[in-house]
């Protein structure tokens, strides 16, 4: 085919025209998708490493949740919170079952999850552990990716992120990630929370040290400070467990949901706790439009039902193995590191050969998308659904890239 005859590059120019340029995506436009497979318009077949952001855990189209996404469209798809709808209870107790823990506060995306559990604490903080007004506040780590809102990027260590956003909301320490002595030291008898990714997605695939998250939560329990973890990316059968905390047996005493709780059809985020934390909220304190909504609940509550079963948190484990070691033998091969757990890898190409926009440019060309992070990192985040197959061609692509 002749390049004038493909739609691409038409739709490349005409997306960069007519949007605002707080991305730069790869130019491919996708038209279809089914799985782990996206079809661009031009009918050229992608794998799919990124599963948007972790958002595809169960992969494209997933045939449970597409069937109950169209049974709840043809009943009922919007009430607001105003009256109680019959989606709304079975997805709420089956996600607190699912996490152990006694109530949900459903909202939409996964910054308000996070804006949600900062709000939660904070009133924790002053009604419950006594701390004086306005005095409230929550350690967070350096290198924290916990979405865009301006209270969140007032945080963020990443000055893209941050810079010319301000004034910024006071009331957080950064200290560093992985360190728990200086945890230990940021907190103080005014400290409401700790709020951590128990790996840093964004920032790489960070996995911290292990005996960390255990530390932290032993540290939360003993001052009287809420652990809160941000497991928007992380949860929900990425890393090989239902929990990335689960791999250290931790607890956190907030779990914050997003992304795949979606089952990639619908924005659905959530907080989780018990009722003496997300108790404090009364009517009138806190809420959403579209949070809870039926459409949401009807494909939430099959996504915690898939969940439920195991399969897909033993999928990634099995399939992750696979996927690390494939990955570990190209260590001085053209990646001079690999983190990660379970389906998720942060790789880190060797800067002298490309970057890691680079890197994903070369990958699409050779049909597996996935996404840089910073400088040379890409991550690796196929759904869940993938094969032993697809893992190793996407493997074999990149060791083509990278000795090219
Ligand atoms: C994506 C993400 C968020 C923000 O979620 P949005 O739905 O984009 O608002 C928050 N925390 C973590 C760890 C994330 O990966």
């Amino acid at each position: 085919m002749v390049d004038d005859m493909l739609r691409t590059p038409g739709a490349v120019r005409d997306a960069e025209r007519w949007t605002a340029h707080n991305y730069h995506p790869l130019p491919v436009v996708i038209s279809s998708a089914e799985g782990a497979w996206l079809t661009d318009v031009d009918g050229r077949r992608y794998l799919d490493f990124l599963a948007g952001y972790s958002a595809l855990n169960f992969g494209h189209r997933h045939p449970t949740l597409i069937a109950a996404a169209h049974a709840q469209l043809d009943r009922l798809t919007l009430t607001s919170r105003a009256f109680i709808h019959d989606q709304f209870a079975d997805f709420c107790r089956e996600l607190a079952e699912l996490c152990g823990k006694d109530m949900v506060l459903p909202m939409n995306t996964g910054a308000e999850a996070v804006e949600t559990g900062i709000k939660v604490a904070r009133k924790w903080g002053y009604q419950v552990k006594g701390v004086p007004a306005g005095q409230a506040n929550i350690v967070v780590a350096e290198g924290n990716f916990h979405g865009r809102t301006t209270t969140i990027v007032s945080f963020s260590t990443d000055e893209d992120a941050r810079a010319d956003f301000g004034p910024y909301t006071p009331g957080f320490t950064v200290v560093p990630y992985g360190d728990l002595d200086a945890l230990t030291a940021a907190i103080d008898e005014n400290t409401v929370a700790v709020l951590l990714e128990p790996i840093q997605g964004e920032q790489g695939v960070v996995v911290p040290p292990e005996g960390y998250l255990p530390g932290v939560r032993a540290v939360c329990t003993e001052r009287n400070v809420l652990f809160i973890a941000d497991e928007i990316q992380s949860g929900l059968g990425r890393t090989g467990a239902t929990f990335a905390c689960d791999h250290e047996g931790v607890t956190p005493d907030m779990y914050l949901l997003g992304k795949a709780l979606g089952g990639g059809i619908v924005p659905v985020s959530a907080v989780v706790a018990n009722a003496d934390v997300l108790g404090v909220l009364k009517p009138g304190q806190h809420g959403s439009t579209f949070g809870g909504n039926p459409l949401a609940c009807a494909v939430a509550v099959e996504v915690v039902r898939m969940l439920a079963t195991g399969e897909f948190q033993r999928r990634s484990a099995e399939l992750g193995a696979r996927l690390h070691a494939r990955l570990r033998e190209l260590i001085g091969k053209g990646l001079v590191a690999v983190r990660g757990r379970g389906l998720w890898a942060g790789l880190d190409i060797d800067p002298a050969l490309m970057t890691g926009r680079e890197a994903c440019e070369r990958l699409a060309e050779r049909g597996v998308l996935a996404k840089d992070t910073h400088g040379s990192t890409i991550r690796l985040a196929p759904p869940l659904v993938v094969t032993e197959e697809e893992i190793d061609h996407a493997v074999t692509q990149l060791a083509a890239i990278l000795t090219a």
